[in-house]
């Protein structure tokens, strides 16, 4: 995922002109932290981890970014996730830089008592470098508010009480209304524009979603909501479709129960991977990076792809996906709804003020819409796609940030 992250990057520099110097000091991490995690397993013995927090860039603020407890999880993985987290916030343009990070771990594997015992102890491990003006975890693949609610007690009891040094908390523990479905309905509000500009609309629209966790659930209902029909989803453990429409709330109760798709029976079961190539209009990958590569891209059928994941498009996919007209929405557009809802929460700690839903929906319609013209104009004027038209944005706005905080001039930063 490192490589794919620095192509892109790259590819960006290459249209804003920017010199060896500029690219080093931009795509090198400010810092990476790497901590032993041993805790108390159920069985009495011990239970031993490594966790991980990478702090990309902090030139437009706080780094800002989310952990992840996943087996995949590592330096490179982190690094390359921090990095896209630094370009996401600058593309939605609220005042943080990028990190990420994580444990590796199967949480499957492990008890909630167990996986309470990492969290404190990551935390305890990581304390002197995160914080409501340093870096702010939040959600990510197999974390949730409950564990945010952990992260903010522990790191409450060494510096008092910090809501906000986590996003995505419970809401009766200072968490803001709309995070949790914020990440799934600024997939909707993208798509929602990108469906305008292939000239499509919502109505009777077929689409195949791949993961039904945080994002995958929350965008397939609003976008069901809005009157498509999601006619394929495909997870971990299996894939459920139905041509006329699966009922979204029904299947969500189904996986609260079960973790899983599989089983569901208000559609037919199918092989879960054959979920990126199924006949549709709209492919929303919401689950882990790296799944839309050379070998899959060309059967691809959507028109369009919403990347709801980080990093679910490989290079050489999305060339495929240019070249057969297939628009895709960006990782760092698609899915910048969390972490902007996750600003607001964060603003409603530090000022212990709370914000209306319909506010949140409605800055979070705005800040969208803005950030979709943002790159759509870009896209235009620079006649690249939209994922490149982001990177410029979101790189163009840090280089300015990290130019005007030091003594370097724009001509020394393109000079080396
Ligand atoms: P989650 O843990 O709630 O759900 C993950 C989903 O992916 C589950 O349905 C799981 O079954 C599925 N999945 C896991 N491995 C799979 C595989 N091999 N094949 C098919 N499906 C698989 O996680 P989430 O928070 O919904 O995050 C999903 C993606 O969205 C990640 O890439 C994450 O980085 C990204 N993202 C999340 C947020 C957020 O606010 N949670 C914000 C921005 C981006």
């Amino acid at each position: 995922m490192l490589e794919e992250s620095k192509y892109y990057f790259n590819k960006a520099a290459e249209v804003l002109e920017l010199q060896t110097l500029g690219r080093k000091i931009l795509e090198t991490p400010f810092r990476v932290v790497k901590v032993e995690i041993v805790t108390d397993a159920d069985d009495g013995t011990f239970n031993h981890h490594i966790g991980f927090r990478v702090q990309h860039d902090n030139s437009r603020g706080p780094m800002k970014g989310g952990l992840r407890y996943h087996p995949s999880v590592d330096e490179y993985e982190a690094e390359a996730l921090a990095s896209l987290m630094t370009w996401k916030t600058a593309v939605v343009n609220i005042p943080y830089g990028g990190a990420k990070g994580g444990v590796n771990c199967d949480p499957e594997k492990l008890s909630e008592k167990e996986l309470h015992d990492i969290t404190r102890t990551f935390v305890g491990h990581i304390k002197e470098v995160i914080g409501p003006k340093l870096d702010i975890p939040a959600p990510d693949v197999n974390t949730n508010a409950k564990i945010m609610g952990w992260i903010m007690d522990e790191y409450s009891q060494h510096y008092g009480f910090s809501p906000g040094v986590v996003t995505g908390k419970p809401l009766h523990l200072f968490g803001s209304e709309g995070r949790e479905e914020a990440t799934g309905r600024g997939v909707m509000i993208a798509l929602e524009h990108a469906l305008k500009d292939k000239k499509m609309s919502f109505e009777g629209l077929r689409v195949a979603v791949q993961g039904f966790g945080n994002v995958g659930s929350h965008a397939s209902r609003l976008i069901a909501e809005k009157g498509a029909k999601i006619v394929a989803v495909g997870d971990h453990k299996g894939g459920v479709q139905n041509p006329e429409g699966l009922d979204v709330e029904k299947l969500g109760e189904w996986v609260k129960k079960n973790r899983t798709v599989a089983g569901f029976d208000g559609g037919d079961a199918f092989e879960s991977t054959e979920v990126l190539t199924w006949d549709c209009d709209v492919l929303i990958p919401a689950a882990l990076g790296g799944v839309l590569t050379k070998e899959n891209a060309k059967d691809v059928r959507a028109k369009i792809v919403v990347e709801a994941a980080n990093g679910p498009t490989t290079p050489e996919a999305d060339e495929i996906f240019f070249k057969k007209d297939i628009l895709v929405i960006p990782d760092i557009l698609a899915n910048a709804g969390g972490v902007t809802v996750s600003y607001f929460e964060w603003a409603q700690n530090i000022q212990q003020f709370r914000w209306e839903l319909e506010r949140i929906k409605n800055e979070l319609y705005q800040t969208m819409t803005k950030a979709y013209n943002d790159v759509a104009d870009i896209a235009k004027s620079k006649n690249v796609d939209m994922r490149t038209a982001a990177f410029v944005l979101g790189i163009g706005r840090v280089a300015r940030a990290t130019m005007s905080r030091t003594h370097m001039s724009s001509a020394q930063f393109d000079e080396y």
